[in-house]
Formats: structure tokens, C-alpha cells, sequence
């Protein structure tokens, strides 16, 4: 045991003994003086902290965003200049599984990115669909109830998804998506990453574009079919992060290219889509992708759960040069994510090595609990002060954004067109692809009672008559769509 350490307590006491309990004669009992075994047993129970309560799945990597073209015409971010290399940071994950819940199961994909850049964190908390279920935040809580298991079974309930999807017609572009063959990937590596929202870019001038990023994986998109994935579950539950992790380890580094889809501020409302909308993409026709740097994964982290578990990222989380934008869910997300983080870490998780900004960082926040950072200028603790504590700087301030109307609650589904995208995605799948997300729906439906049903194969009426047809067929169904026009 010589050059080993001394094992100590917390407190940094060594341990003379750490197999035996301390005992009143060799049968005991246990002395309440034993305080390493107090100790040992009282922080076993606190290893847990709060799952998130969606994407409680997940596996995370390190990496490096390079930048190869010049965009420095839309947005002054430092990271994103030609040439400039960035530490990044990856985390992958499902949506309604818990911590333990298999990787290979149909659900959509979470890409949570952090960027550590020299002017703050910037993260892209995205996911492998460029759009989502629901495109107004009020519905998120009541959305992830669906996913989530039934209050009085405990068991997740194909009616409960179903009925919400087919009353909220908002969804059906991504239960598309979900239901098709990239609703299963073989690994992390073979997916695609999409910011989903439109965010804005700014550029040295002030001047604002709206952007949309999006992350071609260089791997190829590869994906499993029911049959071929409930036999990987059945042999191994975490075929993700096993992937991930070894591929990383064997020098194997997965890649993305990095890409942003550019629209002028003056553009909007000039489309028939909302380009706020999270529900709609923007048509690569209107907007073509650029091409503008490369990422890749190449570090696994020392520890799980200090870095992948406690990792708080957000959507707040942005840096000068890249901005939010009106979209409704965005705003929802600004507030959600970071309160989720308060709640699950603290109120101080920005101070751990995950969290924390590569660059120098000056807050007047103080205290709460296990705060870290001390206050290098200790009479400097409010603002203004006259003992020079950090200052605002008007140079990183945003161009206003005009915005117009009554306060209101719109009806977000008033005139709103949610077919359209769903059937141009359907007409650009191969037969193949098509059988396959008929076999998933009829899959997916098992047990959902008709009414529902019927309701669902009238939205895929409305997206495309040949998306209704199939999937009636496949459930065996007869079912007469009533024939109205799209709205
Ligand atoms: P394009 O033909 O230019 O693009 C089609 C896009 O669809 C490609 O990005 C392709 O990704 C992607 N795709 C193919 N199969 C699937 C699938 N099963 N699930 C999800 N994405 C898939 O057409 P448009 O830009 O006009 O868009 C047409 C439809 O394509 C949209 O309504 C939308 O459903 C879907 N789509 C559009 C995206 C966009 O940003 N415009 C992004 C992703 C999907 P890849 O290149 O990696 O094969």
C-alpha cells in the first residue's frame, strides 16, 4: 500500500479503517461514534439529485466548433469569425424515458450544445428535429404529461399521446417526423442536430438577420426499424451512450457540419409561415443552407454525473452577436430551462467546472447554497459602487426590434396552416420510408380507442390523402375522410 494516498473523511481525517464498523464487542452493536460510517451512509442517500423531467436520458462529450467561412457580414460573435476555435460541449439525449430508460426507443433526440466562447456561453438547446409538437409554451406542461407515465397505471399510455396530438393538429409536422425512420437512430452519431428556433444574428454595424442552425451529422444518418431495436434493448439498454463513448475513446471522433439558414429582418410576414413558428421549417429553397464550420466530439468526460448530469444548459444562455427572437416557445424556454437548473443543482450551478464561462465572469449575485466563488473586491458588492466593481457596457446592447399589437391571447391555431409541411415532408419519403411510418403509426396506436383514431387520420388526410390512405390500411381501418380543405 506504500505511495497509495491515505483515504481520509470529507473533512480531509484519515480512516484507520474503512472495512470494519466500529462495534461494542465483535457482535456489536454499531457505536454512534462511528462518524465515517455516519458519514459514508449520509452521503450515499443525497447521490441523487432531481432527474430532469424531460431528457432525463442522456450522454454527453466535449469537443471544438471551427469556423471556415467568413460571416462577419451577420453577426459579430467572437466564436463564429473565420478561423476561430471554440471548446464545445455535447449533450444527447431522449425525451420521455427516465435516467435508466434503454437508448434505442422511438422519441425525439435532444442536442443540447454549449459553447464556451470568450464572451460568455452561448448554447443551442436543440434537438434532432428542426421543428416541435407545440409552438405556444402554455402547452408544453400538459404536452409532456402525455409523454410521461398515466397517474393511476404508472405505465406510459399511447391514448393519452394520441389524444393530445390529435386535438392539438399544431403536432402532426413532428409526429411525423417521430413516427418516420429517423424517429428510431442507431446512435448519437447518426443524427442530425437543429437549433429548431429562429434566433438572430447581429453584426458589427447593428444590424439584425434571423438565423436557424442546423448540424449535418458527418456520420450519415443511420437508423433502426421497431424490430431491429427491440432486439438491441433486449440485449443491451444503453447502446447510445456505449456508441458515443467508445467511438470518442478509439479516437473515432463523430462530426457535424455546421450550417445556418439566413433570413433578412424585413423578410417576415412576407410568407404564408410564421418564421417564428417552431412548428414550420424554413424552405431550403427560400433560405439555402451555409455552410459555415465543423464539429466535432473528441473528449469524454472524467465523470457522469459532475459533468453530464449537473450540466445546466439553456437557452438564455447567449452571447453578443447572436440574439432570441419572438418566437413564443423561445420565451417559454428562456424562463424554463434556467428555473429548471435552479431547482435541480442550484442556484449556483454556473460555478461548477460544466458550467462554468471560460471566460472571466462578474456578477453581484451573492451566497445561496454551495456557493463557491469568493468576491475578489469585497466592498464592491452592489451596483453602482464607488470601489470599482464591474460596469455595464453599452457596445454589447442589441438594436431595438419593433414590435406592434394589442395584448392579447391569440388563437395560434386560427388560419394557421399545419398540413402543408407535414405533406411536403411525406411526399419526399421512398415507398420504403412511407411503409415504415405507416407500420410505426399503426404500432404506436395499439390500444388507443377509435375516436381518437379517426380523429388523427383526418390530419393525415389534410397533409396528404395518400398519408391517410396508408395508414388506415396498415390499422385495418375503413375510414372515410370527411373531405374539407386544408386550412
Ligand atoms: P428539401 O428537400 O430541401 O429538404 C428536405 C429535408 O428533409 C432535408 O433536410 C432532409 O435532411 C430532411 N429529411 C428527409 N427525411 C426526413 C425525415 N424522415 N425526417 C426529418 N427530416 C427528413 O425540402 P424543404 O426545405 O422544402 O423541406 C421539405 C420538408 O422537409 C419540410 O416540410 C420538413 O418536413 C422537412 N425538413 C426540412 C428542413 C428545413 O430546414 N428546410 C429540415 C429538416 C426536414 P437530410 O438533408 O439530412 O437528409
Amino acid at each position: 500500500m506504500k505511495d497509495r494516498p491515505t483515504l481520509t473523511t470529507s473533512s480531509g481525517a484519515p480512516i484507520a479503517d474503512n472495512q470494519n464498523s466500529m462495534t461494542a464487542g465483535p457482535f456489536g452493536p454499531v457505536l454512534m461514534q462511528d462518524f465515517h460510517l455516519l458519514e459514508k451512509l449520509a452521503h450515499q442517500n443525497r447521490e441523487r439529485i432531481p432527474e430532469r423531467t424531460v431528457h432525463a436520458k442522456g450522454s454527453g462529450a466535449y469537443g471544438t466548433l471551427t469556423i471556415t467561412k467568413d460571416i462577419s457580414r451577420y453577426t459579430k460573435a467572437s466564436a463564429l469569425q473565420l478561423g476561430k476555435k471554440t471548446e464545445a460541449f455535447l449533450r444527447l439525449s431522449t425525451v420521455a424515458g427516465e435516467r435508466g430508460a434503454a437508448d434505442a426507443e422511438r422519441d425525439v433526440r435532444g442536442f443540447a450544445l454549449r459553447f464556451y466562447t470568450d464572451e460568455g456561453n452561448w448554447d443551442i438547446v436543440g434537438n434532432n428535429t428542426p421543428v416541435f409538437f407545440i409552438r405556444d409554451g402554455l402547452k408544453f406542461p400538459d404536452f409532456i404529461h402525455t409523454q410521461k407515465r398515466h397517474p393511476r397505471t404508472n405505465l406510459r399510455s399511447a391514448t393519452a399521446m394520441w389524444d393530445f396530438w390529435s386535438l392539438s393538429p399544431e403536432s402532426l409536422h413532428q409526429v411525423t417526423i417521430l413516427m418516420s425512420d429517423r424517429g428510431l437512430p442507431q446512435s448519437y452519431r447518426h443524427l442530425n442536430g437543429y437549433g429548431s428556433h429562429t434566433y438572430s444574428f447581429i453584426n458589427a454595424e447593428g444590424e439584425r438577420h434571423w438565423v436557424k442552425f442546423h448540424f449535418k451529422t458527418m456520420q450519415g444518418i443511420r437508423n433502426w426499424t421497431n424490430a431491429e431495436a427491440a432486439e438491441k434493448v433486449a440485449q443491451d439498454r444503453e447502446t447510445h451512450q456505449r456508441d458515443l463513448y467508445e467511438s470518442i475513446e478509439r479516437g473515432d471522433f463523430p462530426r457535424w457540419r455546421f450550417c445556418v439558414q439566413v433570413m433578412p429582418e424585413s423578410d417576415v410576414g412576407k410568407h404564408w409561415y410564421n418564421p417564428f413558428d417552431l412548428t414550420k421549417v424554413w424552405p431550403h429553397k427560400d433560405y439555402p443552407l451555409i455552410e459555415i464550420g465543423v464539429l466535432e466530439l473528441n473528449r469524454n468526460p472524467e465523470n457522469y454525473f459532475a459533468e453530464v448530469e449537473q450540466a445546466a444548459l439553456s437557452p438564455a444562455n447567449i452571447v453578443p452577436g447572436i440574439g432570441h427572437s419572438p418566437d413564443k416557445m423561445l420565451q417559454a424556454r428562456i424562463y424554463s430551462y434556467a428555473d429548471a437548473h435552479r431547482y435541480r443543482v442550484g442556484i449556483n450551478a454556473d460555478q461548477l467546472p460544466v458550467n462554468k464561462p471560460r471566460c472571466p465572469m462578474h456578477t453581484y449575485h451573492a451566497d445561496g447554497a454551495m456557493r463557491l466563488a469568493t468576491n475578489p473586491n469585497p466592498d464592491a458588492y452592489y451596483e453602482p459602487n464607488s470601489f470599482g466593481g464591474p460596469v455595464e457596457n453599452a457596445s454589447v446592447k442589441e438594436p431595438p426590434l419593433k414590435l406592434s399589437g394589442n395584448a392579447d391571447r391569440y388563437n395560434h391555431r386560427d388560419g394557421n396552416d399545419d398540413y402543408r409541411q407535414t405533406g411536403d415532408l411525406f411526399r419526399l419519403m421512398t415507398n420504403v420510408q412511407r411503409e415504415q411510418l405507416f407500420g410505426n403509426i399503426k404500432a404506436a396506436m395499439e390500444g388507443v380507442p377509435l375516436e381518437i383514431i379517426e380523429r388523427q387520420l383526418q390530419h393525415f388526410f389534410r397533409a396528404d390523402p395518400a398519408y391517410c390512405a396508408g395508414a388506415a390500411k396498415a390499422l385495418g381501418i375503413d375510414f372515410r375522410p370527411q373531405m374539407v380543405a386544408a386550412e
